[in-house]
């Protein structure tokens, strides 16, 4: 992609350039010839003041109202021709750069479109794959107890896997066709156990920390959209951590809000200028080449929704020493 954008560039900066280069030279050629004229008409002028006498005096006629009236008209014309150079350069400058900035999103969006279909059919293909072969293993194989358990918590972990992105699929469509959240009272407790527990399955190596204050009051939410706030920002703490390294999740009452979710973790952190665009639908950080890690690019884009349909806000920093902390307040 790198290349065509940079290609781009180059044909708008050389569309720009001719067209700033044919204006000045046209501005040039009108300069030039209002000072012809006016050379024209001092010497038509002069001629006709000397038809009576001889000898016209220069100084004289220079002074005289005809003469003075024709430098106005010229001293006008040199006005135009520079005013309207330079507002044409600056509607031309302005028009070029709407058109690169509308070519340059379409690209961009383009390949965030490419990029989701080459992940989603990677996040569709391995869990069937994993599954057809381990049914294939049962029906073909006599296995003892110990490895049926363990064929059965891969594909259940499989399985849960492709719920959640089913489930994130779904919800994205929903946002984009104006959803709007089925506000219900909600326990946060239930659905911070559920979502752990669903943790638990597809990373079964996982630490979680929970803190949730045992009073804790039912919250006014969309149940859907709540859980899958929180399964989201619990998936990619787990998922862009090294394995095993803890994650803290933590409920907390709000002075002027319902709660405050915070998720902590220890991984690899988001550099300064990703922090904003991580928001945005299927965007993911890196490169499409080297990411080792899988996903669509379109949890945080619903975190993100979900919060803001809620009044509510989310936010990323740092954490300390190393790590990420997403926070949502609803
Ligand atoms: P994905 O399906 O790629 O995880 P998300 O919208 O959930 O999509 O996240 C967008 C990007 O933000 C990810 O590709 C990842 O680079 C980055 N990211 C999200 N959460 C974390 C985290 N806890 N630690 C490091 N990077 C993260």
């Amino acid at each position: 992609m790198k290349p065509r954008r940079s290609s781009l560039r180059w044909l708008t900066t050389a569309v720009l350039a001719y067209m700033v280069l044919a204006f000045a030279w046209w501005a040039f050629e009108l300069w030039r010839q209002n000072d012809r004229l006016l050379g024209l008409s001092a010497q038509l002028l002069e001629l006709k003041h000397n038809a009576g006498k001889r000898g016209v005096n220069l100084t004289a006629l220079r002074e005289t109202a005809e003469y003075q009236a024709l430098l106005a008209r010229h001293r006008k014309h040199q006005r135009m021709i520079l005013s309207e150079g330079v507002f044409f350069t600056l509607c031309l400058g302005f028009g070029l750069w709407v058109i690169n900035r509308a070519a340059r999103r379409e690209l961009s969006l383009a390949r965030q479109r490419r990029n989701f279909m080459l992940s989603i059919t990677h996040e569709l293909k391995s869990p069937i794959a994993a599954m057809r072969l381990a049914l294939e293993t049962m029906a073909l194989r006599p296995l003892n107890r110990e490895q049926v358990e363990k064929i059965c918590a891969n594909g259940m972990r499989d399985a849960a896997r492709l719920q959640m992105l089913v489930d994130d699929l779904l919800l994205a469509a929903r946002l984009e066709d104006n959803w709007r959240p089925h506000v219900e009272a909600v326990d946060v407790r239930q659905i911070l156990q559920d979502c752990v527990a669903n943790a638990q399955v597809r990373f079964p190596e996982a630490r979680v920390q929970v803190s949730i204050p045992t009073d804790f009051p039912l919250v006014q939410a969309d149940r859907l959209g709540l859980t899958s706030v929180v399964q989201n920002l619990l998936d990619n703490a787990l998922k862009y951590s090294p394995p095993g390294e803890p994650v803290r999740i933590s409920i907390e009452p709000l002075s002027g809000r319902q709660m405050r979710l915070t998720v902590a973790d220890q991984g690899p952190g988001i550099p300064d200028d990703e922090k904003a665009a991580i928001f945005e639908k299927f965007y993911r950080v890196g490169n499409e080449e080297t990411r080792q890690t899988t996903g669509t690019g379109l949890g945080l884009y619903i975190v993100s929704q979900v919060a803001r349909l809620h009044h509510g806000n989310v936010w990323v920093r740092d954490n300390s020493p190393r790590g990420t902390v997403f926070v949502v307040e609803l």
